[in-house]
């Protein structure tokens, strides 16, 4: 499904590396992520290597792009508004619910000393898993398996970062979640879902506080 880097002819690694600062740019000039450790992981992750190789024109399209399985990988601004929300420190242990292309776990990994996964779909956990070999990133723990039970045995994380749509938060993230930790996800229905961010300031006690509207796949 991914492509190696080395494939691609010198015209295209020319455009996309133009197309990726154009988008780089946009988000500093707008101030819409401000935050350097975010933008930096941006520039250090070739999205090229987790898009499905039909669309690799298109990696960084501000756009959702299909991955296959009937899911698709978010679009790059929402990525980082995200991640910028979920300020990720480096020695922090961090929980993602939806692996996806694996795209949004190698940014973390950048982030972060320990990155955990979960996916429910296997073919895509396994691609998600050659695509973050393919960008040095193997350290990175994917899990096949419904997100929604969260991944008990590495808890507590200091940061969970949910990538697909829910009613509610599931309660074992909220649990495996560590007490001062943070937590994001998209709530509501698949377009027009909000994006929240829960601060954990006591077992079993949140701050929550809502960041824009946004559209995601659901969490099944
Ligand atoms: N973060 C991904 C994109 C997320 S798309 C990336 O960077 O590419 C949302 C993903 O959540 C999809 O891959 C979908 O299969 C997955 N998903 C949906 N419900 C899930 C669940 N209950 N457990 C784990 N993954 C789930």
């Amino acid at each position: 499904m991914a492509v190696s880097f080395k494939k691609l002819e010198k015209k295209q690694i020319t455009n996309l590396k133009q197309q990726k600062q154009h988008l780089y740019r946009y988000w500093k000039d707008s101030r819409m992520i401000n935050d350097d450790s975010v933008l930096k992981a941006f520039l250090a992750v070739p999205r090229e290597l987790f898009v499905d190789p039909s669309y690799l024109d298109q990696s960084y399209a501000d756009h959702p792009l299909p991955i296959g399985s009937g899911q698709t990988i978010s679009q790059p601004t929402t990525v980082l508004l995200m991640l910028q929300l979920l300020n990720v420190l480096p020695e922090q242990r961090i929980l993602e619910i939806g692996t996806g292309s694996g795209y949004n776990a190698a940014l973390l990994a950048e982030l972060a000393e320990m990155v955990v996964t979960v996916e429910r779909h296997v073919e895509l956990a396994d691609v998600a898993c050659e695509n973050l070999c393919r960008a040095g990133l193997e350290e990175v723990v994917v899990i096949k398996g419904d997100g929604k039970q969260g991944y008990s045995k590495l808890a507590p994380y200091d940061r969970i970062i949910v990538t697909a749509a829910a009613n509610r938060v599931p309660k074992n993230l909220k649990d495996q979640l560590a007490v001062g930790g943070l937590l994001v996800a998209p709530v509501g229905a698949r377009h027009g879902c909000e994006m929240l961010l829960m601060r954990k300031t006591a077992q079993g006690h949140f701050q929550t506080s809502g960041h824009g509207l946004f559209s995601f796949v659901p969490l099944i």
